[in-house]
């Protein structure tokens, strides 16, 4: 019987499974006192673009799911501007745990939680890392440098790349500026995912002999964030 893509997915959504049935009962850190769920992230295993928030809010933690209030509506709408559904993507935080009325998560919840988001980039291998804001820019990127400097670029990212954009919430906020800035970060990734999505369309023409994927860095030396 020969391995297929079709049981590389159904092995990333099974592993993706275990790995939240692990952070349900998590207590690793202080959030677990005061959580009412723990917001392990949702979307598609096999999804090409995974955005990374902050940490659930009221909202998160009551249903369990990630970015299911204004912020993401705000975050529906810009998806559906480039052409994707919440159900193309993967969406998660950088820590799972509400942290209480709604403060900062503290470096040490952010490094303790730091694993699960780890392996849930190493299992679903994206083409795209979005990051919303402060937290997940300076922790994925390695950097103090704030998201409005970091802002405007796509880098490159362990052999993907990354976009830092501002968080929904900033842009709801009231700033016009920001939202103008938020739609020019998704068009500049949906011009990454399209190419993406062509250059694999060219490679399906190729000889079999000449490798039709580009090269990427082994997912599992994900390890600098
Ligand atoms: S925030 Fe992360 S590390 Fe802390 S209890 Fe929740 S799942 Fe565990």
């Amino acid at each position: 019987m020969s391995y297929g893509a079709n049981d590389d997915v159904h092995l990333r959504a099974a592993e993706l499974t275990i790995l939240a049935d692990r952070a349900a009962s998590c207590t690793q850190c202080e959030l677990a006192a005061t959580r009412t769920t723990v917001v392990f992230g949702a979307g598609d295993p096999n999804a090409s673009l995974v955005i990374v928030g902050e940490g659930p809010g009221k909202n998160e933690d009551e249903q369990g799911l990630p970015f299911v209030g204004r912020s993401g509506a705000l975050l529906d709408t810009l998806l559906a501007e480039i052409g994707r559904e919440r159900n193309d993507v993967y969406i998660a935080n950088v820590v799972k745990c509400r942290p209480p009325g709604n403060r900062d998560p503290r470096p040490v919840e952010i490094e303790t939680c730091k694993p699960y988001l780890r392996q849930q980039l190493v299992l679903i291998d994206p083409t795209v890392v979005v990051t919303l804001g402060n937290f997940s820019s300076k922790l994925l990127l390695n950097t103090d440098v704030g998201i409005t400097k970091l802002r405007g670029q796509a880098y490159p990212w362990w052999g993907r790349y990354l976009v830092p954009t501002f968080h929904p919430a900033a842009a709801l906020r009231g700033s016009a500026r920001v939202l103008e800035a938020m739609r020019e970060d998704f068009t500049r990734i949906q011009g990454i995912l399209d190419d993406t999505e062509r250059n694999m369309m060219k490679t399906t023409e190729l000889p079999p002999s000449i490798p039709h994927q580009p090269e990427k860095h082994d997912p599992e030396q994900l390890d600098l964030f």
